[in-house]
């Protein structure tokens, strides 16, 4: 246990699994108290229960991001437990529809950005005012690659993730002066539960997409997450930063 985050009260959505799970693990090793908040609560008491048994503090909730009264909830849940929100980060997703625009579901498209984009919104709309009675915070919001380029028969996951990353540049302009830095994290394709739509001969064809010719970890994720969320991040904000194996430099 280190104490980067010593007396800071983290919250996590989509904490129940993959990149989520290892952010809250990570904020939780190095001294925050973290609120982890998935759709199934069950498991998030299972990642709250692992970081507690380890000497950590954490408490699980149940929350939707795609129902902004549901987030509200959750951050003043968050407000309750633990006194205040210093740091969020912004994770839950969802992968959507594999299609070609032509043939894409318009009810597929609606529900990936209302996940990927409008959750991250209702997130950051909740959080900003319980920040701002602290005298900042940090918020980390999490795009991907395709925030930044296409992928093709992923229309809505890439035109959310590339809003994500627009959403945070403008909110970060909005709260520069008041102390609440705003960076988003784009990573590659990173070995998670949200790749299991794949099989293992295309999983094993999209790691070979990234020069290092693997799949990335979630813990490499949740470290750059982690230092964003820090003080030692503190004249970065409005950007966007990738975790992803050289991927993007191609
Ligand atoms: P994951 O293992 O599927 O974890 C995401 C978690 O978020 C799941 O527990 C999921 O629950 C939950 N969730 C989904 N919709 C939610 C909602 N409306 N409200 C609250 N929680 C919700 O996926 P991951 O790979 O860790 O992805 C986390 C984030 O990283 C996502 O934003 C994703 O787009 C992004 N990302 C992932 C990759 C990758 O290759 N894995 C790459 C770049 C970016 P369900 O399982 O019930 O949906």
């Amino acid at each position: 246990m280190n104490e980067q985050f010593s007396k800071k009260v983290a919250l996590v959505t989509g904490a129940g699994s993959g990149i989520g799970e290892a952010c809250a693990k990570t904020l939780a090793l190095r001294g925050a108290q973290v609120v982890l908040a998935d759709l199934d609560v069950r498991r998030v008491e299972r990642v709250a229960g692992e970081i507690n048994t380890a000497g950590g503090t954490a408490t699980a909730a149940q929350a939707d991001v795609a129902d902004p009264a549901s987030v509200e909830a959750l951050v003043q849940f968050v407000i309750r437990t633990y006194g205040g929100l210093d740091v969020a980060v912004n994770n839950a997703g969802i992968g959507g529809e594999l299609n070609p625009t032509g043939s894409y579901s318009v009810d597929g498209w609606h529900r990936v950005i209302q996940v990927n984009l409008s959750g991250v919104f209702y997130c950051m709309r909740s959080e900003i005012p319980a920040m701002l009675t602290r005298g900042g915070g940090a918020i980390v919001n999490m795009a991907s690659i395709l925030g930044s380029v296409g992928f093709a028969n992923s229309a809505a996951y890439v035109a959310a993730k590339h809003g994500v990353v627009g959403l945070t540049q403008s909110t970060a302009l909005e709260y520069a002066t008041q102390g609440i830095r705003v960076t988003s994290v784009g990573p590659g394709f990173i070995s998670t539960p949200l790749l299991n739509v794949l099989d293992d001969a295309t999983k094993e064809a999209v790691a070979a997409l990234h020069p290092m010719k693997r799949l990335g970890r979630p813990e490499e994720v949740a470290a750059l997450v982690c230092f964003l969320a820090s003080d030692e991040a503190s004249f970065i904000t409005g950007s966007y930063h990738v975790v992803d194996g050289g991927y993007t430099a191609q």
